[in-house]
């Protein structure tokens, strides 16, 4: 299936709730179009009263989770079946593992304002991991791997302003940030709750249980 390139905020009014998939757009309750009009998106969207059935909240779950990260159904479902192989609680493992992409880590170390413009900055050769350089987005990756900005890109201004603004939002704790070397370390990776994202993992993993 194709990757959707129509407007991002109509995915959040699809799935009835905020996506947060424009960085700091999404925090302005002014700017939000979520916020704005709250109702599915089309001519009809106000007055769709449809109530999901259980499969259709285990859909919605999945949909929701795939959107946020970028991820194609294929790509996902083989997250899912690695999550399901592994030891541990797989709806933990299945984030885990989601989080642990190179476009997923630039975004969170604050290089990119979304997920989407990360995976164009990889896709375009502006990063390092282990000191190779590396352009596909969707590579896994482990605790200790080091991800940097390649030296001629430390000027480009849209990575300057992404990384200014998450030098005032603060950073997340399973990454070690060096701004100055435009460069971060993954200490962990993070557990549901620290993703503060709107994701039902349990849904997803009953979907998948059928
Ligand atoms: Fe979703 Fe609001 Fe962000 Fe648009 S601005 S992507 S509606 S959260």
């Amino acid at each position: 299936m194709a990757r959707y390139t129509g407007p991002a905020c109509r995915l959040c009014r699809r799935e009835g709730k905020k996506l947060y998939l424009k960085g700091d757009r999404c925090f302005n309750t002014t700017k939000c179009a979520f916020e704005k009009r709250p109702y599915f998106p089309g001519q009809h969207g106000k007055s769709n009263p449809k109530k999901l059935t259980q499969y259709g909240a285990q859909l919605r779950a999945k949909q929701s989770m795939k959107r946020i990260y970028g991820v194609l159904e294929s790509q996902f479902a083989k997250y899912f079946e690695e999550a399901r192989r592994r030891k541990g609680v797989t709806g933990e493992l299945l984030v885990k593992l989601v989080e642990s992409r190179l476009d997923n880590i630039v975004y969170r170390m604050g290089f990119a304002v979304s997920r989407d413009q990360a995976r164009q900055l990889v896709n375009h050769g502006h990063f390092k991991v282990n000191g190779k350089k590396v352009n596909i987005p969707s590579i896994l990756l482990r605790v200790n791997d080091v991800v940097e900005l390649i030296e001629k890109s430390r000027t480009v201004k849209t990575i300057q302003s992404s990384v200014e603004a998450a030098k005032n939002r603060g950073t997340p704790s399973w990454l070690d940030i060096d701004f100055d070397g435009f460069k971060a370390t993954i200490l962990r990776l993070p557990n549901l709750e620290e993703t503060q994202l709107p994701l039902d993992v349990q849904s997803i993993v009953e979907l998948y249980s059928k």
